[in-house]
């Protein structure tokens, strides 16, 4: 019953039924926490871009400042979050928003950067894209806050909604890698081509991504669709919904529950 209307506030039900996404194509076997073998995405999916660049002023400035985040805790990397100015966002944000949920998760969803709601009440996903995404977390029988974290990208909020240049993406980047560290997540969800790139740092296309496994550093990456989007694409619903197969499916093999 949960499912049912978990499934028709995505807009998916009736008309879909459960079913798990194909997998054997993808090499994917139980493996231990950190041990999993790189998938490595094909051309189609994921042109290599330029090394990382740390483009804003203050981060050349800061000499040593991706060494000092890499090394911080939960309450030093959130106060440094909530003070930083490396780059222009912070001029318009009300307040920084570092993530939300469980610091010990299996799952990470990462999103691509707060809205005015989330930029209102500092925490991210609480608007209508929000309102899809947990939507979509109760579809596979996953909540916000229990086993999974939510971050996004860039923490502050990119005026009038724009995607986030990549000088801002970039000045972010050390709180992103410090949070993936600190949670080690077993398996990372990218929402949306932002989130992707960043974490790939390179050209991402997003109907050639999905259905795959990408590595980050060890931890299986797996890229959908951006909620937002899908509130605009209504008919892309359904591939949201393989999707959230997949992922199911493929925690599970990583758990080794199936
Ligand atoms: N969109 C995002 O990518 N993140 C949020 O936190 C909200 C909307």
């Amino acid at each position: 019953m949960r499912r049912e209307s978990t499934l028709r506030e995505m807009g998916l039900g009736p008309v879909w039924r459960l079913r798990d996404a194909p997998v054997d194509n993808i090499g994917v076997s139980p493996v231990p926490k950190r041990g999993f073998p790189a998938v490595t995405p094909t051309s189609a999916a994921v042109e290599q871009a330029p090394a990382r660049q740390h483009l804003t002023p203050t981060l050349a400035a800061g000499e040593g400042r991706g060494e000092a985040i890499a090394r911080m805790d939960w309450p030093e990397l959130k106060s440094t979050v909530a003070d930083c100015d490396a780059c222009m966002l912070c001029r318009e944000r009300k307040q920084a928003v570092l993530g939300v949920g469980d610091v010990n998760a299996d799952w990470l969803f990462i999103g691509e950067g707060p809205g005015a709601e989330e930029d209102e009440r500092g925490e991210p996903f609480v608007g209508q894209a929000g309102k899809l995404l947990d939507a979509m977390l109760a579809a596979i029988d996953l909540k916000r806050g229990d086993d999974v974290y939510i971050a996004n990208a860039v923490k502050c909020r990119p005026p009038d909604n724009r995607t986030p240049d990549p000088e801002e993406t970039s000045a972010c980047w050390p709180f992103l890698e410090r949070q993936v560290a600190l949670i080690k997540p077993k398996l990372i969800v990218a929402l949306g081509k932002p989130a992707a790139q960043t974490l790939l740092n390179a050209e991402v296309k997003i109907s050639a991504s999905r259905g795959r496994l990408f590595d980050f550093k060890g931890i299986p990456l797996i890229i959908t669709y951006h909620p937002a989007y899908l509130l605009r694409n209504l008919a892309d619903k359904a591939k949201a919904w393989e999707d959230l197969c997949f992922m199911r499916s493929t925690m599970r093999k990583l758990k080794g529950t199936v």
